[in-house]
């Protein structure tokens, strides 16, 4: 008798020590919703630091850092960052769950000011859509113009450019990139993002006529 309660007890504690293996496997494990890959943990003073002098301060002061999770291209789940004006905040945030629960892969989302995305310590968007990174705050011009953008005010998302081009007659930004609807992270009309985008008052590149940014969002704030 003695014996057999010696056994239940080694089984049971064997069990016990699996469980714990088990959970701290589980808690190791990179890439969960518990446990996401980090990809950008900026303070809000990293994610401005060499922000365009000619910034006025008004604009500066309504940028915030959101922390966004993510499915990445490599299937596991990411998380990162992104600044923008901060009454976008909850838009961004309901945008980027949907992005999640539809499993819209995201190549990355890391503000510009990341030492990856600047050349000559400037704050560089070409390097940036070139990485495929999804951005949005950028003190910077139109695309070929001298007025000033809507990522200049921190009212604009540009998502996984190399999949979402700029197309203009022959100019494609970035350069090396191709507009392949069956590419999983590509947006075209009717897909479930750009619905949420336009649902809660966006405006979407991929609309316009006398050219096309399909990864270019945009909403005006009175
Ligand atoms: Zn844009």
């Amino acid at each position: 008798m003695k014996g057999r309660l010696y056994a239940v007890k080694s089984i049971f504690a064997l069990l016990i020590v699996c469980a714990l293996m088990g959970m701290f496997y589980m808690n190791q494990r990179k890439g969960t919703a518990q446990n996401p890959v980090l990809d950008s943990v900026m303070t809000l003073e990293e994610a401005l630091e060499g922000l365009h002098p000619d910034c006025p301060k008004e604009i500066k002061n309504q940028q915030v850092l959101i922390d966004v999770t993510y499915y990445g291209l490599d299937q596991l789940i990411h998380q990162g960052q992104i600044v923008l004006d901060r009454d976008l905040r909850q838009d961004i945030k309901h945008v980027f769950q949907i992005m999640l629960k539809e499993r819209f892969p995201l190549a990355s989302v890391i503000p510009v000011s990341d030492p990856k995305f600047r050349s000559d310590r400037i704050w560089d968007d070409e390097l940036s859509m070139a990485q495929n990174n999804t951005s949005g705050f950028n003190y910077r011009f139109i695309t070929g113009q001298k007025k000033i953008s809507e990522h200049a005010l921190g009212h604009a998302i540009d998502i996984n450019p190399l999949f979402n081009p700029y197309i203009k007659g022959a100019l494609v930004l970035p350069t090396k990139a191709v507009y392949d609807m069956n590419q999983s992270g590509t947006l075209y009309k009717g897909h479930p993002v750009v619905e949420t985008f336009k649902s809660l008052g966006w405006t979407w590149g991929g609309d316009w006529v006398s050219l096309k940014d399909y990864q270019h969002f945009e909403k005006e704030i009175l």
